[in-house]
């Protein structure tokens, strides 16, 4: 039926009004619900602070999230429509628990040194850790001078200079560090900074990895890469610290970090600057190309200019950080070379041989892909 102007008569505006209120009444019980599992939550996360338990279980958030897209099937809702409500309410939940957990911090009163403290990674982890009550030092390129004072009585140095520097800070700053004082770093690579740190420091040593940067808002699901050099015991109230501000702590070989950090960094952050620069050579016009991108495209555009809008030295650090890296991206231009044959024989057959091989190899990961990249893309057309 086409849309009618005129006004309802009275009875249906009646019947209306009564749907309205019944809804107005529903919601009202669904913000009293919510309010009611907020207090339930508060529960838990004592709980957890009682047992020193982490906040994000993923076990439990996936399959609560599975059942309750089994009883919205079961009841006839929209599964996706409420696997997407009860995420944003364990987001919810796990943001406020983390904000409690890290107001107080795993060992509050310590004292922190972050050395390079001014530049963007020490400023930012200063802020957290001066927010969970830790009293925080800088020691940046001007003060090694007071490097003494700077280092009595603190109970860990974090070192956040320049990939290239670290090693050689470490060495210098080592001679000044307390026994039981527990060094780390937050470079991108691991394996060459621990050697340093160890060899300077006696005492206890862990490298870190934070996989995200210091425009980051909230920790919340956040990577933490752990490397134990010496006295793990000595070093768990820092991991503890990074668990309670939400982040996930992943413990590994400084060496396993390098290797699969070549794949997930500089193997991708090469082959987006590769494009990129594709795109700045043939001056393409970057507007008329985003009108004619549908979502995924646009994405894809996103992504390359992400990295453009950021820092040319840190992307460089990554990408050159050593020489295994630099033979890997070799490699990988020696095989995109390979693909020129396909194109300058016109092989159609050979590029979807190629194509059938690499999918069968994918699987099961494209379809978890394919799951992942559709709900970003439902997300960018909600908001673009
Ligand atoms: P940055 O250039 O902003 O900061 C480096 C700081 O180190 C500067 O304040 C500089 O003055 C100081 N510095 C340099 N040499 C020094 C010395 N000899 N003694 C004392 N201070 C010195 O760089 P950033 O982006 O903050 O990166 C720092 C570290 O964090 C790097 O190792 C990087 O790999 C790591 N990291 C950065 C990010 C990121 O997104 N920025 C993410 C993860 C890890």
């Amino acid at each position: 039926m086409p849309p009618n102007d005129q006004p309802p008569p009275d009875e249906v505006r009646d019947q209306l009004d009564q749907l309205r209120q019944a809804i107005d009444a529903i919601d009202h019980d669904m913000v009293a619900l919510l309010k009611e599992r907020q207090e339930q939550v508060d529960k838990v996360l004592q709980l957890k602070k009682t047992h020193g338990l982490s906040v994000y279980h993923p076990a439990r958030e996936e399959n609560l999230i599975s059942e309750k897209r089994r009883i919205g099937r079961a009841v006839g809702l929209d599964t996706d429509y409420l696997e997407d409500i009860f995420r944003r309410i364990l987001r919810q939940s796990r943001v406020e628990q983390t904000a409690q957990l890290s107001r107080r911090g795993s060992r509050p009163g310590a004292i922190v040194l972050v050395v390079g403290g001014q530049g963007a990674m020490g400023d930012y982890l200063s802020g957290w850790f001066g927010q969970a009550g830790y009293r925080v030092r800088c020691l940046d390129r001007d003060d090694w001078s007071q490097a003494a004072t700077l280092c009595r009585g603190i109970d860990l140095a974090l070192i956040s200079v320049p990939i290239e520097s670290t090693s050689a800070v470490a060495r210098r700053l080592g001679p000044y560090l307390p026994a039981t004082c527990v060094l780390t770093d937050v470079t991108s690579v691991k394996q060459q900074p621990l050697e340093a740190m160890l060899e300077a420091h006696p005492g206890p040593v862990i490298g870190l990895h934070p996989l995200f940067g210091p425009a980051t808002t909230t920790l919340d699901k956040q990577v933490v890469v752990a490397t134990p050099g010496r006295d793990r015991p000595a070093c768990q109230w820092l991991l503890d610290q990074f668990a309670d501000w939400g982040a996930i702590v992943l413990t590994t070989r400084a060496e396993d970090h390098d290797d699969i950090m070549g794949i997930v960094q500089a193997l991708r952050h090469f082959a987006t600057f590769i494009f990129g620069r594709f795109l700045y050579e043939q001056r393409v016009r970057l507007d008329e190309a985003l009108e004619f991108s549908s979502p995924i495209y646009r994405l894809e555009f996103g992504m390359v200019g992400r990295l453009f809008a950021q820092d040319a030295r840190l992307y460089s650090e990554i990408i050159f950080a050593s020489p295994e890296r630099r033979s890997l991206l070799k490699k990988y231009l020696a095989s995109a070379q390979t693909n020129l044959d396909l194109i300058a024989n016109d092989d159609r057959t050979g590029f979807e041989d190629q194509f059938r091989r690499i999918a069968e190899w994918f699987d099961p990961f494209s379809r978890q892909a394919l799951r992942e990249s559709t709900y970003l893309i439902d997300k960018l057309i909600e908001r673009f």
